[in-house]
């Protein structure tokens, strides 16, 4: 096998997306999985679509997986600099090989006269080809027109590690611009010459790029380059599998999912599961499995549908796997405002209730503010309780009373004896659990969900729980 070595090249044109983040992950483990070298290149060469901060965001979604470079921004390497627009004189070098070979030649035409061109190409019914327009006699390239590759139109037959064996005719060749006319390379040119000079062995990218293969395939054999091992990633589809992931559909700032509680290890085995599995039911895997058991071959062609509900399950999963210690330090920017001045201890008993509840570190507040706060009475949670809903407002207070009663009697307010309480009066009353405890369990919190009610009432104590009952009673009656 050869040296393994992959590169992330993103272009710094904004936030990064779980699609783009999966190209680099992918890639990563493609490298690990061999003891190879990952790259991270730059790719900024489109000014024009320049956003600034984008390059630290990546490296911060990349740190926030896991992924770390051995070589490229920040970290430099044997193939420095790994920015491509501080390295405009090395395809300057290669541009002037093809241009001394008579494979390059400088674009006379104005934007218009190409316009031109198209425009007859489509009145004639037959497609723009840049090839059949080339000019007679080129002028030198004094670097101020675009410089164009000479094609050579021939059949390519090649093969992606993703899509497998794959095909193009010569009329998809055509004479591409290699260096534009502000002095940058088109990512068409650069990419090959990074990968060459860096010693790429596999070029892991979007399905995008697929359609311009046939032309890279023709650049690198007019370079007399070997070309790398091909790795394309199939889409990202929404969740109804029937188009591409778009904004709505969670195509977000990767950086947006850690702001709403999820932990950076659901998006890992999340992005890894997109569109690729280690051939059993396995979903969940830690960086270390992960990079012990990928490999390309496992990807699949068709496109990856991107689940959200998935992801929110797979975020409880991980949240209800967090050692105590852990679970605290993550979510110390998510407690509710009421919570600030709290004990740390009663802090640490709310978060050991809620724990079991969470789907992402978000969820704190409603599933604990009660714990810090009067809760304000709000009688839909009872009518929109398709229980609840059937009990006369009497019966509520009937029962409502029951409970405060029953529990202003007991002396040890101990989650034991308070569930023996609440036994007790399922037997009284003669209601079951889902309408007793539940009718009790709103009364004393006001909130959606709760923890067991035992535990809840427990916590709170007994004094607020009796208070709330009092009130609730008040309330309902
Ligand atoms: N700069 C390209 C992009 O951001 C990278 C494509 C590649 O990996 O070759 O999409």
């Amino acid at each position: 096998m050869t040296n393994v070595r992959t590169r992330f090249a993103p272009s710094p044109t904004g936030f990064m997306h779980v699609g783009n983040l999966r190209t680099g992950l992918f890639a990563y483990l493609t490298a690990k999985n061999a003891n190879g070298a990952f790259i991270l290149r730059l790719e900024d060469t489109d000014k024009n679509r320049e956003v600034e901060g984008s390059a630290d965001h990546i490296k911060e979604c990349l740190k926030l997986l896991g992924i770390t470079w051995d070589e490229g921004l920040d970290v430099g390497g044997p193939y420095a600099p790994y920015q491509q627009s501080e390295r405009l004189d090395i395809y300057k070098a290669w541009a002037q090989k093809l241009i001394d070979a008579g494979r390059a030649y400088a674009d006379p035409y104005t934007a218009e006269e190409v316009q031109a061109f198209r425009e007859q190409a489509q009145k004639e019914k037959r497609a723009f080809l840049y090839r059949n327009h080339r000019p007679e006699n080129p002028p030198a390239w004094d670097g101020t027109q675009p410089l164009r590759f000479k094609s050579d139109p021939k059949s390519y037959d090649w093969h992606d590690e993703v899509m497998g064996d794959l095909h193009s005719g010569p009329e998809v060749i055509d004479d591409f611009i290699l260096i534009k006319s502000d002095g940058y390379p088109t990512y068409n040119f650069a990419h090959i010459v990074d990968d060459a000079e860096m010693q790429v062995s596999h070029v892991i990218r979007g399905q995008e790029f697929l359609s311009s293969q046939p032309n890279y395939m023709n650049l690198y054999e007019v370079l007399g380059l070997t070309p790398p091992i091909f790795a394309t990633m199939p889409h990202i589809l929404n969740e109804q599998g029937n188009k591409k992931l778009g904004k709505r559909d969670g195509a977000k700032d990767v950086l947006d999912y850690v702001r709403e509680g999820y932990l950076p290890e659901t998006l890992l085995s999340f992005i890894a599961t997109l569109g690729w599995n280690d051939g059993t039911e396995q979903e969940v895997f830690t960086m270390n499995e992960l990079i012990e058991k990928f490999s390309l071959q496992r990807v699949q062609r068709s496109g990856a549908r991107f689940d959200e509900k998935r992801l929110l399950w797979m975020n409880g999963q991980f949240i209800r796997g967090l050692t105590p210690e852990d679970l605290e330090r993550r979510v110390a920017d998510f407690w509710p405002d009421t919570a600030a001045g709290a004990d740390t201890d009663y802090k640490r008993r709310v978060l050991t209730l809620a724990q079991d509840r969470l789907k992402t570190l978000a969820d704190l507040p409603i599933l604990t503010s009660y714990f810090f706060e009067e809760p304000e009475p709000d009688v839909s949670l009872i009518t929109d309780n398709k229980q609840l809903a059937k009990l006369e407002s009497t019966m509520r207070v009937e029962l409502l009373t029951a409970a405060r009663d029953t529990l202003t009697e007991l002396t040890d307010w101990s989650t034991a004896s308070i569930q023996q309480a609440l036994n007790d009066l399922l037997e009284t009353t003669g209601q079951k659990p889902g309408i007793l405890f539940s009718l009790i369990r709103i009364a004393t919190t006001w909130a959606p969900f709760s923890p067991q009610l035992n535990d809840t009432l427990e916590l709170l104590g007994k004094e607020r729980s009796l208070d709330r009952l009092t009130r609730a009673i008040d309330y309902a009656g």
